[in-house]
């Protein structure tokens, strides 16, 4: 008798379920109405009747075990044992009596964690992996989230914004990342500086090749070993030949520098999704605080709150007032880096499947 198949481990997203605060499962797609009594406090009321206060609080989101296990004995102490992540590494607490939520924020303030990032605040910013994780980037995206949010503490407290502010930072261009209502990410000024010494052993030379998106890569033999050149004057210093071929070095500390992207939107409420604009570029990658990209956040977030309308995402305001009055609102300068908007960067950027020599 043929043996039964093997039936295959499912490894996808586990079950919320078993993780859900008890009044969320009973009322699980039922609820009524909900109301933010003050920023950071979620109140839902379901249609049995049934409440539940959700109170959100950042983290420095590279968190250790100690601050995991002390954020668990809050979690038991003064709010029924549940918690959960947001999209972006907000904790937050779930409470079925009003009157646990004030204890509840009392402790979370006393230990640290501020409470805020619901509405109309600056929630937390959503980063890539950076040096902790990844090989190949160019900064190090949560010290500067870490950084940026000291700094706007006082935005994640209060619900003062004209909309939400969704921030982004990603620590290369051509991987993860997202579109934000602010994005930070890093470019790369310089072409990658190839030791050739080691391409022939470390590098799989085809699929470096097909990697390039404006094919500038070739095959070549120097000092008798097989290897490979780049065409520098068609190179867009894009990065993308690095993570398979490390010896195509393109990291560097001085020509590797911050850009600004502003207008970006996930969302379809009020508008259609957006994808962000260069602003700001050849800013200085300068840890551990990177104060210059801070200045530049910060002094775009307070001319947007003096200038947008009530409602107004970042993107919808400067859409509305028109890029050019941006510009000269914010005080950054202008460039002819600034002109093209890659709608016909198919052609442009030398697109293909084919790889050519
Ligand atoms: S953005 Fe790029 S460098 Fe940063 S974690 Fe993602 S792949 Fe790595
Ligand atoms: S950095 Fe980008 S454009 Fe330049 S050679 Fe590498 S893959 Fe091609």
């Amino acid at each position: 008798m043929a043996e039964a198949p093997r039936m295959p481990d499912e490894t996808g997203v586990p079950e919320i379920e078993p993780y859900l605060h008890p009044v969320l499962k009973k009322n699980y797609g039922n609820w009524k109405w909900h109301d933010r009594p003050r920023p950071g406090v979620l109140h839902h009321v379901a249609h049995s009747g049934d409440e539940v206060w959700t109170v959100r609080a950042g983290t420095q989101r590279q968190m250790d075990v100690y601050t995991i296990r002390k954020l668990m004995d809050i979690a038991d102490d003064f709010a029924e044992g549940y918690v959960r992540f947001t999209i972006r590494s907000n904790i937050e607490f779930m409470v079925s009596e009003e009157s646990k939520v004030q204890p509840l924020i009392d402790k979370l303030l006393e230990e640290g964690f501020p409470v805020g990032g619901t509405g109309n605040s600056v929630s937390m910013i959503s980063h890539t992996q950076g040096w902790l994780h990844c090989d190949i980037p160019a900064t190090d995206a949560s010290g500067a989230v870490k950084a940026l949010m000291d700094e706007l503490h006082e935005e994640f407290v209060r619900e003062e914004m004209p909309n939400r502010v969704r921030l982004t930072t990603s620590c290369c261009q051509i991987n993860c990342g997202g579109q934000g209502d602010i994005a930070i990410n890093i470019q790369h000024t310089k072409p990658p500086k190839i030791n050739h010494d080691q391409v022939g052993n470390v590098c799989e030379r085809p699929s470096v090749v097909a990697r390039c998106p404006v094919a500038a890569i070739r095959p070549a033999v120097v000092n008798g070993k097989p290897t490979l050149e780049v065409d520098e004057r068609k190179c867009i210093c894009c990065g993308a030949c690095f993570p398979p071929c490390p010896p195509m070095q393109i990291n560097d500390p001085e020509h590797s520098k911050f850009a600004i992207w502003v207008g970006g939107k996930n969302s379809n409420a009020r508008s259609k999704p957006t994808f962000h604009k260069l602003v700001a570029a050849g800013i200085p990658n300068n840890p551990p605080r990177w104060p210059e990209v801070s200045a530049v956040v910060k002094n775009i977030l307070r001319v947007y709150k003096e200038d947008a309308k009530d409602y107004e995402r970042i993107g919808e305001w400067a859409e509305r007032i028109g890029w050019p009055r941006f510009f000269e609102k914010t005080g950054l300068p202008f460039t002819k880096y600034h002109i093209d908007n890659w709608r016909g960067s198919r052609a442009t950027l030398n697109a293909s499947a084919h790889i050519r020599f």
